[in-house]
């Protein structure tokens, strides 16, 4: 049976860092993306170059139509000789704005993506996780969902929305040895944090600096070892020392 990962958003950022990171460690890699295909094939031949195969699927995870026709079809398809072992729901965006000023399409989109998606993807994926009696699912949150950022209702909410959800899946499915964490970033480098002033907010940040997209997908790599097996329900924070 061919074990692969799933990384949702992983044609850049930290989701190309945490496909790399699978990699490395072995899996197969199933690349999705929305729409940026030259990113998806550069992380894709990045993989492919670490001696596993890696495919590119391309939907947009908040159309739960989308995830149906592409990742449905590939589940099915696999059924007998390939197994979604590990996820990471990352796909994420920012429209941040007042509360006062937010539109539909900016409360809509974020909410679509991150909590949304993280239910229909998953939802896709899990049963055969769990016939297979080991699987990861890694959700990537935010600090935002922790302590609710000024700017950030449609992020914070979505963010949050994704912890929640991280604790009830985790009790629901420990006992088939699949484990349900989340990860929540403070401030990372890549083009989602381009448009921040990187120096200026790097100073109340205790180490000093912004994260890089490798350390993130460093703990991915703890957690769907063997070794991380007996941690689950957790939301686990790397960001530099900003808020515990
Ligand atoms: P990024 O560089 O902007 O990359 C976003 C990724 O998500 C891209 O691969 C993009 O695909 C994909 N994506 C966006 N909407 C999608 C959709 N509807 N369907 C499928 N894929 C979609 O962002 P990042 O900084 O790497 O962020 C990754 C995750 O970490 C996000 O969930 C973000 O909220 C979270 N996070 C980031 C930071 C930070 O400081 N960077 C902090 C905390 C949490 P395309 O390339 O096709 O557009």
């Amino acid at each position: 049976m061919k074990k692969y990962a799933l990384v949702t958003g992983g044609s850049r950022g930290i989701g190309r860092e945490i496909c790399i990171r699978l990699a490395g460690l072995g899996y197969h890699i199933l690349i999705n993306y929305k729409g940026n295909e030259s990113a998806a094939l550069e992380t894709q031949q990045q993989c492919i170059a670490l001696g596993v195969d890696a495919e590119l699927l391309k939907f947009d995870v908040g159309d739960k139509s989308d995830i149906e026709k592409v990742l449905g079809a590939w589940v099915t398809q696999a059924e007998k000789n390939a197994l979604v072992e590990v996820l990471v729901n990352n796909a994420g965006v920012r429209h941040d704005t007042l509360m006062s000023f937010m539109s539909d399409t900016q409360w809509s989109e974020v909410i679509d993506t991150s909590l949304q998606g993280m239910f229909f993807v998953t939802r896709t994926v899990l049963n055969p996780m769990l016939m297979n009696r080991f699987g990861r699912i890694i959700n990537i949150v935010s600090l935002s969902g922790l302590k609710g950022m000024p700017g950030q209702v449609n992020y914070s909410a979505a963010k949050a929305g994704m912890i929640g959800a991280t604790k009830a899946l985790a009790q629901e499915v420990a006992r088939r040895n699949v484990t349900v964490n989340a990860i929540a970033p403070g401030f990372i480098t890549s083009d989602m944090t381009a448009d921040l002033d990187e120096k200026e907010l790097s100073q109340m940040i205790p180490m000093k600096r912004f994260g890089k997209p490798e350390e993130v997908a460093a703990l991915v790599g703890f957690l769907v070892s063997k070794e991380a097996a007996y941690i689950t329900g957790q939301v686990i924070s790397i960001n530099g020392g900003l808020y515990s």
